[in-house]
This record gives structure tokens, sequence and C-alpha cells, in this order.
């Protein structure tokens, strides 16, 4: 297995420059002596060019990318911009931006300009709910393929898919648990998808959780979740909580 990584989604947090800075070099100082685990902090744009002159340790990521390169796209940021501006990943197909109406069809274009505009994606996929028939799994599927359709297969390995079930997040109405055996099971599935595709001898995308994790049970997802790192949302905007996870993360890489 590859370096973990852990990925802080601050989402639309916090309110001022201030916060941020605060919570930013916070984190930055807890994590000085981490060696081993790859940090990323994905603030909303207007914070990503003071943030990037705070640590060098830390990477940073976007919550989203258009896909045309520049024009006439009121609102929107392209990947081209972020990659200009020193930004290395970016969230792509979040379930809060697919709740606003965001397609896999919009998805795979923004997956393909990320990569060629030479940005990292991270691709949220992840069922709303879990049925009885376990039709849930078609459904990731498909949210898989339709998102990385005519990616060249010796591309993928740059994309990080993060599973996130809708159903576990924490901003979620009635949000229930999701277990380390719950992405176990959806990551061996999604790792048979991507290697059906990719064949033998290919480089393969790395997979990682997020859900609610908190620093009791980063260590659990870790160790028996199936992932290589975790997409942390609501706990990323609490310093001991963040650096908690970050520190569980580093010694499961011993
Ligand atoms: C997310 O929405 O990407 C996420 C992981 O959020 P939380 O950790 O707050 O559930």
């Amino acid at each position: 297995m590859s370096k973990k990584i852990i990925i802080a989604n601050w989402k639309m947090n916090p309110l001022t420059f201030k916060e941020a800075e605060k919570l930013f070099a916070n984190v930055a100082k807890e994590v000085s002596e981490i060696k081993k685990t790859e940090i990323v902090v994905c603030p909303p744009f207007i914070y990503l060019e003071k943030l990037k002159k705070l640590s060098r340790k830390i990477s940073l990521g976007a919550q989203d990318a258009f896909w045309n390169e520049v024009g006439a796209f009121t609102g929107e940021v392209s990947a081209l911009m972020l990659e200009n501006f020193g930004v290395k990943y970016v969230i792509l197909g979040h379930s809060e931006r697919r709740a606003l109406g965001e397609t896999n069809i919009d998805i795979n274009r923004k997956l393909k300009s990320a990569i060629s505009a030479g940005l990292l994606p991270i691709l949220c996929i992840g069922e709303n709910d879990r049925d009885e028939n376990h039709e849930y799994f078609n459904f990731v599927k498909s949210q898989l393929l339709e998102s990385i359709s005519g990616i060249p297969k010796n591309l993928l390995y740059k994309i990080t898919i993060a599973y996130e079930p809708v159903w576990a997040i924490s901003t979620t109405f009635n949000r229930r648990d999701a277990t380390p055996t719950d992405s176990k099971e959806m990551t061996i599935f999604i790792r048979k998808i991507i290697s059906d595709k990719l064949g033998a001898g290919m480089k393969m995308p790395r997979i990682i959780y997020g859900g609610s994790v908190n620093n009791r049970d980063a260590g659990e997802f870790l160790e028996h979740g199936g992932v290589e790192g975790l997409l942390v949302g609501k706990a990323s905007l609490d310093v001991k909580k963040f650096t908690d996870i970050v520190k569980i993360a580093e010694n499961e890489n011993d």
C-alpha cells in the first residue's frame, strides 16, 4: 500500500479569512513532525492563495473546478487557473454538488480537464441510501464508470476515489454510522471494477473513505476499511480532531 493521505474538506467554512488562517496555521504547527502521511486541505477558493504561503507540508486542494479553461462562464473557476495558482488537488463530484444538480456527465468533463491541467482529482462517489436488494452497488458502479468514461487507462491512477456513502455524511438528515466493513465491501467492489477495466500491470487509483470520520474511528477505517486514506469534513474544522486523525494515519504507515 502507498503512503496514506488525509484530506480536509472545509466545505464553505470558516466565515472569515482570519479564522481560516488560524485553523490552517494551528494544523500546520501540529503536523510539523509528520513525515509519511500526505496532508491536503481543501478550503474555499478565496482562501487558497494566502493559505498556500503558510505551509509547505500541507498540499492545497480546491472543492470544484470547471471544465473549460477560460472564457465566458460566469462564476466558474477553471482547473488550469487552479493549477497555475499552485493548487495540487481538486474534489470533484461531491454529494453536496450532486445535490445541486451536478451529473456524472458534468463530473466526467471536469475530471478530464482537471487531469489535463495537471491537477490530481479526488472523485467522490457513494450511494444516497442502502436497499435490501443491494441495488446500491449498481448505483455506485454507474457513478464510477460514467465519471471516468473516456479517460485513458494510463491516467486513471491520478484519480483518488473517495467512497462517501451519503447516508453516513455528518450533515445528512437521519444519518447513520458506516462501519469499516461497509467501507471494505465497497472498496473491494470498486477495485474489481477498476481492475477489470485496466487489466493487469496498470497502476491503480487510490481509494479513500469519507463520512463522519473522527479521531475515534479513523484508525478502524484505515486498518479495516480497505482504504489508503480518509476524506474528513466536519472533524477537519477542529484542529485537535483533524491532527489526531493525521497522527493515527502516520502510525498506520509504520
Ligand atoms: C464530506 O462531506 O466530504 C465529509 C467527509 O463530511 P463529514 O466528515 O462531515 O461527514
